[in-house]
């Protein structure tokens, strides 16, 4: 049987049409209620002449109805575009215009840069959330439609959603994930760790991101309940968790630092948290050690858009020792390390390229054979990440491909001096880029962004290197920076760096 990614909402609200399905800003809806808003809107769609396989954009904060629109189009066989609302209106109309999307759902708070870039694209309908514009209201559109089941269209390997990436290495590319992409995804998820029925989540990772929408797709599959917070406030957070008796909540490693910070923590009920999931850049294992004091467990996720989200899974109930791994793959998951060279499968502990097989490998770029060539081999995924895998399983996360130096035929990982650039007394981030250079082809060179106040010296970094690394990973060069750039989730704009290199 080929699955559309509607008949999972559809198949929850038949079993638990009561099941508290979303929660958020004024209003409480069962399952019953959002699979019949997510009818509605395949109707206000359709009634719009939006065919399948146009593409619809959904511009808006973590909500019920963002989720609701990919259920709903899903159901026509229409794909949904998820945008990042913090990207800048030029940004926006390069994705729009990457993916030709018909149509645009917006929320109101985001008027100005639809209006910005409306001349540039080629949407022809427009609908508003909270709409005081001359655009359709969005709610007011729902409540002309009956909600009846619509006749599905698309199945299996057709597309459902299109994720632009995050571009730290370059223009953003849209991610096609099929709606067995998306199923699979949700079955890795829910059935890798302990994401019991009816459960508490809090939805507040981005949903424009994998890693944030995800979760939604495996809370449908185990009848749990989402709770939507649209904006990521460490004061607040605390106190929703204990208000809405959250039982986990994905977040990125940046969260997790600030949360850990707040007075609420303390003060908050928190004996419904069983754990947090915590991933799309590394997350320390001092950070999880921190967490697991208080008596929080975390888990660490790797993930990539590429693979509908998570590729392993590291958890509290597994060896204490292997915390700083990534854990092992998901269920249904496949990950091999395999030369970059020659793309043969390399042994335990050897560091090669990260590969991922199984039913989450995405099925293109959108309108790009030429970057989907370079990444999809033979079914498997490139994901372009350095890693090993021990004896046990264990997949280890070295660096970047795109981001490894080599100087003088020696490679040198970025993340390893990074690592120890962080230890120096004064240091509150570091990342490390290499410079061409005429004599070893490459060079690293750090920046270093000091603690406020603290005072640290090109000279102290260089002895620190001197005193703990190799002769041929020496950094070349230091630079001191106020902050380290990065994206909306926390990774470093490396591309940035280079701009700013001496
Ligand atoms: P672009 O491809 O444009 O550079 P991006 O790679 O940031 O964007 P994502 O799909 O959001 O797009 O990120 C996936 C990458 O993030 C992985 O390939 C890996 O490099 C990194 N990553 C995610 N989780 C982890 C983790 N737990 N540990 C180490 N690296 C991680």
């Amino acid at each position: 049987m080929q699955l559309n990614l509607g008949n999972l909402m559809q198949n929850r609200a038949f079993l638990s049409p009561d099941q508290e399905a979303g929660v958020g800003d004024g209003y409480r809806y069962s399952y019953e209620q959002i699979n019949k808003r997510a009818n509605q809107v395949a109707e206000v769609l359709a009634a719009r002449g939006i065919r399948p396989g146009d593409r619809v954009a959904v511009l808006g904060k973590n909500d019920e109805w963002v989720t609701t629109c990919l259920f709903g189009a899903a159901k026509i066989g229409v794909v949904t575009v998820l945008l990042n609302w913090r990207l800048h209106a030029r940004e926006l109309a390069f994705i729009l215009n990457d993916c030709t999307a018909t149509a645009l759902i917006y929320d109101q708070q985001f008027t100005d840069p639809v209006e910005q870039i409306r001349p540039d694209i080629a949407c022809r309908v427009y609908i508003c959330r909270n709409s005081s514009s001359a655009d359709p209201d969005f709610e007011a559109e729902l409540k002309k439609m009956s909600g009846s089941e619509p006749q599905k269209t698309g199945s299996g390997g057709d597309p459902a959603l299109l994720m632009y990436t995050s571009g730290t290495t370059g223009k953003p590319k849209g991610v096609t994930l099929s709606h067995d992409n998306l199923f699979w995804a949700s079955i890795g998820l829910s059935h890798t760790i302990d994401w019991r029925s009816k459960s508490r989540f809090l939805s507040v990772a981005p949903l424009f991101h994998i890693g944030g929408l995800a979760p939604i797709l495996a809370n449908v599959h185990r009848g749990c309940t989402t709770v939507y917070m649209p904006d990521f406030d460490p004061q607040k957070i605390w106190s929703v968790i204990a208000d809405e008796k959250i039982n986990f909540l994905m977040t990125v490693p940046l969260m997790l630092q600030y949360m850990i910070m707040m007075p609420g923590m303390a003060e908050a009920d928190l004996s419904h948290l069983n754990q947090i999931i915590c991933g799309g850049s590394p997350v320390a294992q001092n950070l999880i050690a921190a967490y697991r004091e208080k008596g929080i467990n975390v888990h660490q996720v790797y993930g990539a858009t590429e693979y509908t989200g998570a590729i392993t899974f590291w958890t509290h109930d597994m060896p204490w020792e292997k915390a700083d791994s990534a854990g092992k793959p998901v269920f249904h998951g496949d990950v091999k390390i395999l030369s970059p060279d020659n793309g043969g499968e390399l042994g335990p502990d050897e560091v090669g390229e990260i590969c991922l097989f199984g039913p989450q490998v995405f099925t293109g770029y959108w309108n790009n054979p030429a970057a989907t060539k370079e990444v999809l081999v033979n079914g498997y995924y490139r994901s372009g990440d350095l890693g090993k895998k021990d004896a046990d399983g264990f997949v280890c996360v070295v660096d970047r491909l795109k981001d490894m130096i080599i100087s003088g035929g020696e490679n040198i990982y970025p993340a390893e001096i990074e690592a120890l650039l962080v230890t120096q007394p004064g240091v509150a981030e570091a990342a490390v880029v290499g410079r061409a250079d005429e004599k070893w082809g490459e060079v690293p060179v750090a920046f270093i962004a000091p603690q406020k106040e603290a005072r640290v010296s090109k000279a102290d970094i260089l002895e620190l290197c001197r005193q703990n690394l190799a002769g041929f990973k020496q950094v070349k060069d230091v630079v001191f920076v106020e902050a380290i750039p990065k994206n909306s989730v926390g990774k470093v704009l490396k591309k940035d760096l280079q701009t700013m290199m001496p």
